[in-house]
């Protein structure tokens, strides 16, 4: 893991599975980021991760539900006055939610509820830590002459192998037949794609980064990998994670997936 010029990383959904994970090897591995904000939507009933916060004084709770925009602002406003012209360095928009629906029992209600989580609120959280995420892309990053990574500003995205399109079809198509997921996280890979193109002029890195199948509410314990090592190995992508990463699409191996 390359954490070691990553001053501040902000995480959402970090209540329980791979965000509360996120923080934990952060916070307990070797080069810890002086500033791990923890997002929440409820800080009362994360039980564990206000016991990393009492054992970890750099971690931060801070409540953001990301489907509220007025949490969402209210949320800015404070990691603002948390890291003033420092900005932020990277934003890992993570929270996320399974709708499971297939061809017969989808209903309009189930795509848009699982849209405005997995889609539109990374798009919207971006928007608002965008300030913070360009103080810290024209402080030009520690430790290097500029380029672009962690080290200065970059927002991957959370995302699946199930929303890849071209994957999905012979074989792979009698498996998971989840229209509201999987459209969601095409959709993400879309926002990913549009934002890295957008914001490159400013030295801000975007991607998307699929975790593996994981051991957590959503993923099920009959997942092949554990939560710490599917974190300890995105976190180690997102530490080598350079220009040449800008809009890319990756397995948690660091291996380029297909859209
Ligand atoms: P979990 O269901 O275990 O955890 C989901 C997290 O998202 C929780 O912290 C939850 O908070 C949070 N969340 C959901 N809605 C909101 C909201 N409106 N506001 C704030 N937080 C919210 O899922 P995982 O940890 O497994 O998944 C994390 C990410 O990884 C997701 O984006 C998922 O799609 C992706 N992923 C997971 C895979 C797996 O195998 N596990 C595979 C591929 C991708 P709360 O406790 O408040 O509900």
């Amino acid at each position: 893991m390359n954490f070691k010029n990553c001053r501040s990383v902000l995480v959402t959904g970090a209540s329980r599975g791979l965000g509360l994970q996120i923080v934990e090897s952060l916070a307990t591995g070797g080069f810890s980021p002086g500033k791990i904000i923890a997002t929440v939507r409820n800080p009362a009933t994360a039980q564990r991760l206000q016991e990393l916060a009492e054992a970890h004084p750099n971690i931060y709770i801070i409540t953001l539900d990301v489907v509220s925009q007025e949490s969402i602002d209210k949320a800015a406003e404070e990691v603002g006055q948390l890291l003033q012209e420092e900005g932020l360095n990277c934003l890992i928009n993570n929270a996320g939610i399974n709708v499971v629906a297939d061809f017969q029992t989808v209903t309009a209600e189930m795509m848009v509820e699982n849209f405005r989580t997995n889609s539109v609120a990374p798009l919207m959280i971006t928007k608002a830590f965008l300030p913070l995420l360009k103080h810290a892309a024209s402080r030009g990053g520690a430790g290097s002459a500029g380029g672009m990574g962690i080290h200065r500003a970059a927002i991957i995205n959370i995302t699946s192998l199930l929303g890849s399109v071209e994957l999905y079809w012979g074989e792979r198509a009698n498996t998971f037949k989840w229209y509201p997921y999987r459209t969601s996280k095409s959709a993400l890979n879309m926002v990913t794609r549009c934002m890295a193109v957008d914001l490159e002029s400013e030295g801000i890195l975007c991607m998307a980064l699929h975790p593996g199948w994981v051991r957590t509410d959503m993923g099920g314990q009959e997942a092949p990998l554990s939560p710490e090592e599917s974190i300890s190995s995105i976190l180690s992508v997102m530490g080598e994670l350079t220009e040449k990463d800008s809009g890319s699409f990756l397995h948690y191996t660091g291996e380029p997936l297909p859209w």
